[in-house]
């Protein structure tokens, strides 16, 4: 037995390619329905381990049907959670950078090269002066590694020592991913010392309510490590006050993240970058270029002020990891092995331009806008917010009679099981809505008419 292929490797790699050339001509316009698991994958999914090799073409079949009767948030008509596209310049990164597979975790010459690079042409895209940075699975971790150097920077040692008895805290809107919450959780910080602030009717972040938790909590002998100001919430896509947030953590000592892992991309629009002031104030900042920037995940961004800070925080010395040469990213990461993420968002700027990437977010921010107007336009349907902030639009059916948390919440399941749009509900002031998201560039303004008609069609 060898690991060698039953056909020549060329031509599974063409079979590969014609795949990937149908799914891209498939996602350009909606297809009319999902479709269902065939009976032949059925019965492949009860196989036990394959001892046996099979042919290399038949298991790229299997693949090609398992992936098409997947929900893909790359097609156009995907409007749940925060989706990705699947940009053609980033899955080809990809492959690339899979292909040659260098580690990212030690100095890998030309490659780590890229990555600093790319950091810092994110850093300057949104306007943020990064002295590093470092690419990462997504939003979750990147929140988990800035939160654990402001740790490091409010509690020097507590990475070594533990926190000692020391209470410390942290500060987010109520509507905060739940990242901060996790966070919280593994750095010894206690979810509980979390204080989930209160929200302005905008859904932002209270500046003054952050002033008085943390006089309270000094008050009482506790010590703030960090306020997060989210830059595009999860929920309603609200944008905290970061330039107010900016002033209450500099009077006060505190660090100041920026989670945009959803939003930030629109702080480089003519139409919503004025939300962002005063995000070349934070500490540290995270986007994923694999929400709004369009890319195939993972490729989460986590840029920071001071270098300096994420060494304090992730440095090592291993006898297996020789420091002859400076620059370990594992030193400045919590991931140990990664893979070269960085290609796909260095790919898309050279091939795209930036200036691609601000105009096609901003024609998603223009697609919520147009959404909320056919919503509000029409006596069936109702916005859960005002005007969007940035591009997602949480809205519900409003029915004759009967309970509408109910019937918003079969509204979705009828939707779904229809497939000709897909939308997530979601609870906002518990009220049960839909809440699309647009951040496909793949999306033309029929698709948002289509999830309009198709909510009233079936509500
Ligand atoms: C999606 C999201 C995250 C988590 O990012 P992952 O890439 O899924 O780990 C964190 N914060 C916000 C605001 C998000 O929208």
């Amino acid at each position: 037995m060898t690991l060698r292929l039953d056909v020549p490797r060329e031509l599974a790699l063409e079979r590969a390619a014609e795949i990937v050339a149908e799914a891209w001509r498939s996602f350009d316009q909606a297809r009319p329905t999902e479709p269902p698991i065939d009976e032949r994958l059925r019965a492949l999914l009860d196989a036990a381990l394959p001892e046996a090799p099979s042919s290399a073409l038949e298991v790229l079949e299997d693949a090609r049907r398992t992936l098409d009767e997947t929900i893909a948030q790359t097609r156009p008509r995907f409007f749940a959670f925060v989706a990705s596209s699947g940009l053609e310049i980033g899955v080809l990164g990809d492959l690339l950078a899979s292909c040659f597979d260098a580690n990212l975790a030690v100095w890998a010459a030309a490659a780590s090269e890229v990555e600093e690079q790319a950091v810092r042409w994110v850093a300057e895209f949104v306007g943020f002066p990064a002295g590093a940075g470092a690419f990462t699975s997504g939003g979750t971790i990147s929140n988990m590694t800035a939160l654990a150097a402001a740790r490091e920077r409010a509690i020097p040692g507590a990475r070594s020592r533990g926190l000692g008895g020391v209470e410390a805290a942290l500060y987010c809107s109520q509507e905060a991913h739940y990242s901060i919450e996790r966070s919280a959780e593994l750095l010894g910080i206690g979810a509980a010392n979390v204080r989930a602030l209160p929200i302005d009717e905008q859904r932002r972040l209270i500046p003054e309510a952050v002033a008085e938790a943390i006089a309270a909590d000094r008050a009482a002998g506790r010590l703030p490590v960090a306020v997060v100001a989210t830059a595009g919430t999860t929920l309603t896509g609200a944008v905290d006050p970061i330039g107010a947030l900016a002033d209450v953590c500099a009077e006060q000592g505190v660090w100041l993240h920026v989670d945009g892992a959803y939003g930030l991309p629109a702080a480089t629009t003519p139409s919503a970058g004025h939300l962002f002031q005063g995000l070349d104030r934070a500490d540290s900042v995270t986007l994923d270029a694999h929400k709004w920037l369009y890319l195939p995940k993972a490729c989460g961004v986590l840029l920071v002020r001071r270098r300096g800070d994420l060494a304090q925080a992730f440095s090592h010395e291993e006898a297996y990891i020789p420091h002859e040469r400076s620059g370990h990213m594992v030193d400045i990461t919590l991931e140990y092995s990664r893979p070269f993420r960085a290609l796909k968002l260095w790919l898309a700027f050279r091939a795209h331009g930036a200036q691609a990437f601000r105009d096609a977010v901003e024609e998603n921010l223009r697609q919520a806008r147009l959404l909320y107007e056919l919503v509000e336009a029409h006596e069936a349907l109702e916005p859960m917010c005002g005007p969007p902030p940035l591009s997602i639009v949480p809205f519900r059916h409003v029915a004759a009679a009967g309970d509408l948390n109910e019937h918003n919440a079969a509204l979705v399941r009828a939707l779904q099981d229809d497939g000709r749009v897909w939308v997530a509900p979601a609870t906002v002031d518990s009220k049960v809505c839909l809440r699309p998201c647009f951040v496909n560039f793949r999306t033309s303004d029929d698709d948002v008419r289509a999830l309009v008609d198709l909510a009233v069609e079936l509500g």
